[in-house]
């Protein structure tokens, strides 16, 4: 695809639609795929904007069709990425940004290797859990036999991070949204810089301390950088 093809997976409760929401904001021209599910909608959700709201009948026969980049059971809902969201992103040269579990992204990276993978993991279980507890209550459904579903499902999907090329911790809102920010910056320099290079020859250079501050933050993000700030996590998550 002519743009860039992020994706973002974190265990349910990590704070991810935040993050997603204030990198939508500082960000231009990022798309943002909107998914088909089977899950009943939320709260203020509206069909067409957080999700394509949609029967299990009519997702079976999508997937039938073989319409799906990606999709996968979660929760006992079917989610779906369709595969005209990349192609209308692709038309339009715009980079998109897939919100995706964990078993969605093994798909993408699959069938499209130079996907820029990021996973958000929480802090450790006891915030998770206050995250999964303040939600179920704001929805007026607690119940301490699916927070604790949820809790054991995101340390199984924690153990996938290795499989992830960058990982944020979200402990302070505005440090992870900075580093998101940074993380797709820092991949357009390196497109840009590599698509210049096909072209001239030209070696990448960092057009500005800006773009320079951006490619050293996402490093710091890089799975391969990060091993001292996850292992207190993955120790927390019991990894
Ligand atoms: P929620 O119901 O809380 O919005 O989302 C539940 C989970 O489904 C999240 O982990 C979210 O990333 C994942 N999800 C949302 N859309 C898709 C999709 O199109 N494909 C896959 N595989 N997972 C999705």
């Amino acid at each position: 695809m002519a743009g860039i093809l992020f994706i973002i997976s974190a265990p349910s409760g990590s704070g991810k639609s935040t993050l997603v929401n204030q990198l939508r904001s500082l960000t231009s021209d990022l798309e943002f795929s909107i998914s088909y599910t089977t899950r009943a909608p939320r709260g203020s959700e509206q069909d067409g904007r957080e999700y394509h709201f949609t029967s299990r009948e009519k997702f079976q026969q999508m997937a039938a069709a073989n319409e799906f980049l990606e999709w996968a059971e979660v929760f006992g809902n079917y989610y779906g990425t369709a595969c005209h969201s990349l192609d209308d992103a692709e038309a339009r040269g715009k980079d998109l940004l897939l919100d995706i579990d964990v078993q969605g992204a093994a798909q993408v990276r699959k069938a499209k290797p130079d996907a820029v993978s990021i996973f958000v993991m929480p802090p450790n279980p006891d915030i998770l859990a206050t995250r999964l507890r303040n939600r179920s209550r704001a929805e007026g459904s607690l119940s301490e036999e699916i927070i604790q579903r949820r809790l054991a499902q995101a340390r199984k999907e924690i153990g996938n991070y290795e499989k992830y090329k960058y990982i944020l911790v979200n402990d302070v809102l505005d440090r992870a949204v900075e580093e998101l920010a940074a993380i797709v910056a820092a991949e357009r320099t390196a497109h840009a810089g590599q698509a210049a290079e096909n072209t001239s020859g030209r070696i990448t250079e960092y057009a500005s301390s800006e773009a320079s501050r951006a490619a050293e933050v996402a490093s710091r993000c890089l799975q391969l950088n990060a091993t001292e700030r996850l292992r207190p996590v993955l120790l927390s998550f019991g990894l």
